[in-house]
């Protein structure tokens, strides 16, 4: 088979989710076909033309789930995909500029989101789904909790500012309120709900467990302090 410049020129190019890794001479139609990795990991044979004439974005499972790499020019990864990306080195790479509060501290990425060839970001985006909007960023519903498909939601950065420390909102008799907000109903320090909480205690008994009379003395001072 005559290998052109042209078909040489292909390597390593993008388009949409598909990468081309090798030429892979023609099928049996004669099309000359490549070797391409699809964005998730899987690999197939693409024939050229339908590369060019974007018949084909990415593998099977992928334009099933709707996720097509959103390409002008040259490559692009999906917003999942970069913030799958960064969930990652968030967790396992020291060097990360937020290590420390993540992977640093304990928090880890369920097992389904890290499966080899790809399957780990299938996995996530079959869970999470796309993005809502532009703003949206994942979130941890729990703050000391892992990245798994019940600890994790789209939020916008207003709603994750909210799901913080003592802004975080806790549902107990039908009523939501902040940890402060409780904190002050309940006449008690915000770090004794919050270290309930951290401990494993589920909400209703974290609000519901009788503050300590010791402790409610010292929180006098404490809210002054506020
Ligand atoms: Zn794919």
């Amino acid at each position: 088979m005559l290998i052109t410049e042209e078909d040489l020129s292909l390597l390593n190019r993008n388009f949409n989710s598909w990468t081309v890794l090798a030429l892979a001479g023609k099928d049996k139609s004669k099309k000359k076909i490549v070797l391409c990795r699809c964005v998730c990991g899987s690999l197939s044979c693409v024939r050229i033309t339908v590369l060019f004439q974007e018949k084909s974005k990415a593998c099977r499972r992928c334009s099933r789930i709707g996720i097509i790499i959103n390409v002008t020019h040259g490559y692009c990864y999906t917003p999942e995909y970069r913030i799958w990306q960064a969930m990652k080195a968030r967790i396992n790479n020291p060097n990360s500029k937020f290590y420390h509060r993540y992977g640093g501290r304990g928090i880890k990425i369920c097992d389904r989101w890290l499966e080899s060839d790809g399957q780990g970001f299938l996995n996530f985006l079959e869970d999470m789904g796309t993005k809502p909007s532009e703003k949206h960023s994942i979130d941890r519903i729990n703050n000391d909790g892992y990245y798994e498909p019940s600890n994790c939601r789209w939020a916008t950065q207003v709603e994750q500012t909210n799901n913080t420390g003592r802004n975080k909102r806790l549902l107990y008799k039908g009523i939501e309120r902040s940890i402060s907000e409780w904190s002050r109903r309940l006449r008690c320090n915000p770090n004794t709900l919050t270290g309930r909480l951290k401990r494993g205690l589920t909400i209703e008994e974290a609000l519901a467990i009788p503050i300590d009379k010791s402790k409610r003395r010292n929180i006098k001072k404490n809210i002054k302090k506020y």
